[in-house]
C-alpha cells in the first residue's frame, strides 16, 4: 500500500471529513491497492477523458455482447441479456437458496445486487441476503419519500427465508441473525450511503450472540460497531463524538489500539455509545431490529438525493438512472478471531496486469478496516502464510470468476472461522499497461478473441504506455508542491529555468531544466524544446504551451495557478516554499501534479502487447492516421508510432531557429517587394533542407505542408534588445522599427492578417515556400526517394482565395520545374484547411478548387463557439463545473455543433467531387471520442501528434468493430 494511502486513510478515524474523503476515493474505485496514486487528482479537463474512457469502454463491452450473445450468454452474464424473470412490480430479488436475480440486471438491482446474485448462482460462497430494486428506490421519491406500500411485509417474508435459511433469527436472544445493508446503483458512485453492518443486535440479542459463538468480546465489538456506524451513517451523528467516547476508554484503560480494549471495556463502550446516541439523537438507540432495518433501507434511499450524490451524477453525466437498490445480506464475521479475516483484492496486477492475485487482508477485522488504517494489512500474497486452505480457496475463486466473467474482477470478500465468502465483484478498474496485458493474456487464455481484446482497452489511456511515467510507489504527498492542469503527459525531472534563452543555454551545457513560465508564446519555441518539460502558471489546456508540448510529446503541466513567478530573481514560490535555478522539481504531465525533488521514472515498452494490439487495431480499422509534425526527427518518430503521413506540417516553427528569425524579421519590416524578396532568399534553403528532411523521414507516404499561417506580428521582437538589434541589422533607426511593430499590431491577431490572407497579400512568401517543395521534391526524386507533398491552404473562407492561390501555387511549380529541368511527372496535391464556418457552408464551392480537405478542427471550434482558445482558460473551469458545456470542445469535438460543420463540409465538398480526399488535423484526430466520429462521417483519415498516433489507430479500430 502507498504511503499516501495509508495516510489519508489513518486520518479516517480521527476526521469525519478525512473519513469522507478516503470513503469516496474508495468508492470512485481509485484507493485500491495498485491503482496508481495519480490517478486520484485530475483536473476538470482530465476528468472528463476519465469519464470518456470509461464511457467508451461499457459501450464497447455492450457493443460486444450484443454482437456475440450466443457465445458470451454464458460467459459474460454481466453483459448479456438476463436469464432471470424481470417481475413488473416485484420490489425484492432474493439470492441464496434461490436466486431470483443475475449480473444483467444491473439496473433494476444495482451492479453489487446484480453481481452478488450471479456469483450466488455459479456456486460461489455468498452470505445470503435480498435485493430492493432501484425502481422501490424511484417510487419512495415518487410517493414524497416514504416507502412504498407492501414494502415491509414483503422485507419481512424475505427476512423470514433469510431466517430459514441461516437457521437463526433476527433479534434473537439466542442466537441472532445478523445483517448488513448495503447501497449500490446501476453505476458505481460515490456519495452514496456508507454499509452498516451487523444490523439486528441490541441490548439482549448481543447476549445471545455472546453465548451462541462462545465469544463475548466479539459480540460487543459487533454491537459498538453497529451504534457507531448506524448513529453517523442513518443518523448522521458526526463521528468524533463516537471517537471521542472511545477515545475516554482506551486512556482509562491505558491501551493505545481498538483491539487491545477487553470485552468489559467494549460492553463500557457500547453503553458509552448508546449514550452518545441519545444525545445527538434526541431518542434511543432503537432495540427493535426490524426498525433498525427500515431506517436503514429508508437512509439507503434518501442518500440517492445527497447534495454529494447529485453533484457526482451531474459531473459524470449519469441520467436516465432509476436510484440506487438496497441489498441487506446476512453477515459473515470477519471479526470472531485469528482464523477469521476480511480482505480486498484484484484478479490480476491492476498496476502491471501481472495474472496473480494482488490485493490486502487484515486478520480478525471486519468490513472496511482494511481500508480504514487503523490497522496494517498484509498483501494477500502472504495469506499462505496465515492459512494456506484460505488461500487455495481464494485463487480457486479467481479462475471461477474469470472463467465466468472473462474479465479481471474486483473482489471483496470475508473470512469466518476458516470459511471463505464472497461479499462483492465488479470488473477491475486498471492502468493502461494493465488493459493492453490483461487484453493480450486473456486472448491468450482463449477467454477472449481480438476484437473483444480491442475493444477492452481504453484508447485514451494508451498515453500511459507511450512516455516515461513516474513510478507511482514513489510519489509522496509531502513533496507534492501543486497540481496544475495535465497538459502534455509524460514524466520530467530537472532545474528551473525562467526564459527561453536560459533554458537554451543551460540544456546546451548539459543541464537538464525545466522551464517555468507564467505562459509561453512562439519566441520560446526554441527554450520549450530545449527543456526536458515545461510548467506554466496561466493558460489552460489549449494554450500555447499545451499545445506545442503536445505535439512533441514534451512533457507539461499548465495553469498551476499557486505558483508565483520571479523571473528577474529566478525563483518561484509555492505554498510557501521556494524554488531556485539550484533545485530540482518534477513535473507529472499526466496528472498536472509537480513535486519537489527528482522523482524515479519509469520508462516506456512499445514492443511485445503494445505492438500485438496494434496489429489487431490496424486490421480492423477502416480510418487512416497520419501525423502532425514539422521536424524530421518527430516524422520518424510518429513512423515508429504507425502514422501512414503528415497531415499537418506547420511552416512557422520553422522560422524561428537561429539565424532565420533574423531573415524573417527582415522580410516583415521590408518596405519593397525587393527587399521582401532578397529578405525570402535568405530563407529558402533552410525551407527546403526541413521539407528534404521531412519527405526523406515519411518517404513513401504523404507530407501535407501548410504554408504560412500566423500573424506575421508574432516573429517580431517586442523587448527593447530585440528591436535594437533588428535595427542595426537593417541599418534603419529603432523608432522605425518601433513604430512598424505597433503598425503590424492588430487587436485580434488571431482573426486578423494571417492564413491565406498573408499569400493574397505578400504573393512571395507563398512563392518562396512552394518553390521550396517543389525543389526539394526534386531532389529527393533525384535521390531516388519517393516524396509526396500536399500543399494546403490554411483560413480559406471564400474560394476566390482559393482559386488565386491555386492558381498561384501552380505556376511556382511550373517554374521550379522549368528552370531545374525537371520533366518527370510531380504529383503535388493542392487542397485546402476548411477551418472557416464559412467554407464549410461554401465546401461546395470550395471543392472545384481543392483536391483534397483538412478540417482544421481547432479554429473551426474556436470560431464556431467565438472561443479564443488561448483566453479559454478564464472562463471554462467555471462552464465545465456549471454544465455550460458537457466538455472542452477544443479536446473533444463538440458533436452537436461543430461536428455539423464537419458533416456539411464532407457532403458539400464529395458531393461536388466525388474523389476529394478527407481528413482532419486538428487537436482533436487523437482524441478517441472524436475519431468515433470521424470514422462514422466517413474521412478518410485523422492526422494527430506523434504520441498519440497509436490513440488514434485503436479509436479507429474500435470505431469500425462498434459499427460493424
Ligand atoms: P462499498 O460500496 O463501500 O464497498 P460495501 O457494501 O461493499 O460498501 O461494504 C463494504 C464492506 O463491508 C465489504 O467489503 C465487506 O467487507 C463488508 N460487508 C458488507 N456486507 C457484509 C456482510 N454481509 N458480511 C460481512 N461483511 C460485510
Ligand atoms: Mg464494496
Ligand atoms: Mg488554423
Amino acid at each position: 500500500m502507498s504511503k499516501k494511502k495509508r495516510n489519508s486513510a489513518s486520518n479516517k478515524r480521527s476526521t469525519p471529513a478525512h473519513k469522507k474523503t478516503t470513503k469516496k476515493k474508495k468508492k470512485a474505485g481509485n484507493a485500491r491497492p495498485g491503482k496508481p496514486a495519480s490517478a486520484k487528482r485530475h483536473g476538470p479537463a482530465s476528468k472528463s477523458k476519465k469519464v470518456q474512457a470509461r464511457t467508451t469502454r461499457k459501450s464497447a463491452a455492450k457493443k460486444v455482447s450484443k454482437k456475440t450473445t450466443k457465445k458470451k450468454t454464458k460467459n459474460q452474464s454481466n453483459a448479456s441479456p438476463s436469464r432471470k424473470r424481470i417481475v413488473a412490480g416485484k420490489m425484492i430479488y432474493a439470492f441464496g437458496i434461490k436466486t431470483e436475480g443475475d449480473g444483467a440486471m444491473r439496473d433494476l438491482l444495482g451492479g453489487k445486487g446484480a453481481n452478488l446474485a450471479e456469483m450466488t448462482s455459479i456456486g460461489l460462497p455468498v452470505p445470503p441476503g435480498f435485493t430492493i430494486t432501484t425502481e422501490t428506490c424511484a417510487k419512495y421519491y415518487a410517493n414524497k419519500k416514504r416507502l412504498p406500500k407492501g414494502l415491509m411485509q414483503d422485507v419481512k417474508a424475505h427476512m423470514k427465508r433469510l431466517e430459514d435459511q441461516r437457521g437463526k433469527s433476527f433479534g434473537s436472544n439466542i442466537d441472532p441473525l445478523l445483517v448488513s445493508v448495503r447501497s449500490g446503483a446501476a453505476v458505481s458512485m460515490p456519495g452514496m450511503m456508507d454499509t452498516i453492518l451487523n444490523l439486528g443486535l441490541n441490548d439482549k440479542s448481543v447476549v445471545g450472540l455472546a453465548k451462541a459463538t462462545g465469544n463475548a468480546r466479539f459480540a460487543y465489538d459487533a454491537y459498538r460497531r453497529l451504534i457507531n456506524m448506524f448513529g453517523n451513517v442513518v443518523m448522521g451523528v458526526h463521528h468524533d463524538r463516537f471517537e471521542h467516547a472511545f477515545n475516554q476508554i482506551k486512556s482509562k484503560l491505558g491501551v493505545k489500539h481498538d483491539t487491545d480494549v477487553p470485552t468489559e471495556g467494549l460492553k463500557e463502550l457500547c453503553d458509552a455509545y448508546k449514550h452518545v446516541y441519545e444525545r445527538e439523537v434526541g431518542s434511543a438507540f432503537p432495540q427493535n431490529p426490524m426498525k433498525q432495518l427500515q431506517l436503514a433501507i429508508e437512509a439507503v434511499f434518501g442518500s440517492w438525493d445527497a447534495e454529494k450524490a447529485i453533484t457526482y451524477r451531474r459531473i459524470e453525466g449519469m441520467t436516465g438512472l432509476n436510484g440506487t437498490a438496497v441489498n441487506v445480506q446476512s453477515m459473515a464475521f470477519g471479526n470472531m478471531g485469528d482464523d477469521s479475516g476480511t480482505g480486498v483484492a484484484f484478479t490480476r496486477n491492476p498496476s502491471t496486469g501481472e495474472n496473480k492475485l494482488y490485493g490486502e487482508f487484515l486478520i480478525n477485522a471486519q468490513g472496511e478496516d482494511v481500508v480504514a488504517g487503523i490497522r496494517t494489512p498484509r498483501p494477500v500474497a502472504e495469506m499462505p502464510k496465515w492459512n494456506r486452505k484460505m488461500y487455495a480457496q481464494l485463487r480457486a475463486i479467481k479462475k471461477t470468476l474469470e472463467d465466468h466473467y472473462a474479465d479481471m474482477q474486483d473482489i471483496e470478500f470475508t473470512i469466518e472461522r476458516g470459511e471463505l465468502f464472497m461479499l462483492q465483484t465488479r470488473t477491475g478498474k486498471r492502468t493502461g499497461a494493465a488493459a493492453v496485458k490483461v487484453a493480450c493474456d486473456m486472448v491468450r487464455e482463449k477467454r477472449i478473441d481480438e476484437k473483444t481484446a480491442l475493444l477492452r482497452i481504453p484508447a485514451g489511456d494508451l498515453t500511459q504506455l507511450l512516455l516515461p511515467s513516474f513510478d507511482p510507489s514513489q510519489k509522496s504527498e509531502d513533496k507534492l508542491l501543486t497540481t496544475g492542469l495535465p497538459a502534455s503527459p509524460g514524466a520530467s525531472v530537472g532545474h528551473p529555468a525562467f526564459t527561453a534563452a536560459e533554458a537554451v543555454e543551460r540544456a546546451h551545457a548539459g543541464e537538464k531544466v525545466i522551464l517555468v513560465r507564467n505562459e509561453t508564446s512562439p519566441e520560446d519555441v526554441d527554450g520549450m524544446h530545449s527543456a526536458e518539460g515545461i510548467l506554466t502558471s496561466t493558460g489552460g489546456m489549449t494554450s500555447h504551451a499545451a499545445v506545442v508540448a503536445r505535439g512533441w510529446g514534451k512533457c507539461c503541466v499548465a495553469g498551476a495557478g499557486e505558483i508565483h513567478i520571479d523571473e528577474k530573481g529566478g525563483t518561484f514560490a509555492v505554498n510557501g516554499q521556494t524554488f531556485g535555478r539550484g533545485d530540482l522539481i518534477s513535473i507529472d504531465g499526466s496528472t498536472g501534479e509537480v513535486f519537489s525533488g527528482s522523482m524515479p521514472t519509469i520508462e516506456p515498452e512499445l514492443s511485445g502487447n503494445f505492438a500485438k494490439v496494434m496489429r489487431w487495431a490496424d486490421k480492423y480499422r477502416t480510418l487512416g492516421v497520419r501525423t502532425n509534425a514539422d521536424t524530421p526527427a518527430d516524422a520518424q518518430r510518429a513512423r515508429d508510432f504507425g502514422a501512414k503521413g503528415i497531415g499537418l506540417t506547420r511552416t512557422e516553427h520553422m522560422f524561428f531557429e537561429g539565424y532565420r528569425i533574423t531573415a524573417m524579421r527582415e522580410m516583415i519590416l521590408a518596405k519593397t517587394t525587393e527587399q521582401r524578396e532578397a529578405a525570402l532568399e535568405q530563407l529558402l534553403p533552410f525551407q527546403r533542407e526541413d521539407f528534404i528532411g521531412i519527405f526523406t523521414a515519411m518517404k513513401g507516404y504523404p507530407v501535407t505542408i501548410r504554408l504560412l499561417d500566423p500573424p506575421l506580428h508574432e516573429f517580431l521582437p517586442h523587448d527593447d534588445d530585440a528591436m535594437h538589434k533588428v535595427a542595426h541589422n537593417q541599418g534603419v533607426d529603432v523608432g522605425e522599427v518601433r513604430k512598424l511593430v505597433a503598425m503590424l499590431h492588430e487587436a485580434n491577431p488571431m482573426m486578423g492578417h494571417r492564413g491565406c490572407r498573408l499569400a493574397i497579400t505578400y504573393p512571395e512568401i507563398l512563392a518562396m515556400q512552394v518553390r521550396a517543395i517543389v525543389e526539394a521534391a526534386i531532389e529527393c526524386a533525384n535521390n531516388k526517394i519517393k516524396a509526396i507533398p500536399e500543399i494546403m491552404i490554411p483560413l480559406v473562407g471564400t474560394h476566390q482565395e482559393l482559386s488565386i492561390l491555386r492558381a498561384h501555387t501552380e505556376r511556382v511549380i511550373d517554374e521550379v520545374k522549368k528552370e531545374h529541368g525537371f520533366k518527370r511527372k510531380l504529383d503535388i496535391k493542392i487542397g485546402t484547411m476548411i477551418e472557416i464556418p464559412r467554407a464549410s457552408l461554401t465546401a461546395d464551392e470550395i471543392a472545384e478548387h481543392a483536391d483534397f480537405f483538412s478540417f482544421g478542427t481547432n479554429d473551426l471550434t474556436q470560431l464556431t463557439f467565438g472561443y479564443s482558445r488561448d483566453d479559454i482558460n478564464s472562463f471554462l473551469p467555471e462552464y465545465l463545473r456549471k454544465d455550460v458545456l458537457p466538455e472542452d470542445p477544443f479536446q473533444s469535438l463538440d458533436q452537436s455543433g461543430v461536428a455539423q460543420l464537419v458533416t456539411m463540409g464532407i457532403e458539400k465538398g464529395r458531393g461536388q467531387r466525388p474523389d476529394l480526399r478527407i481528413g482532419i488535423c486538428g487537436e482533436h484526430g487523437g482524441d478517441p471520442k472524436s475519431v468515433h466520429f470521424f470514422h462514422r462521417a466517413g474521412l478518410d483519415y485523422v492526422s494527430c501528434s506523434p504520441f498519440r498516433v497509436p490513440i488514434a489507430r485503436l479509436a479507429a479500430a474500435q470505431a469500425a468493430l462498434m459499427s460493424e
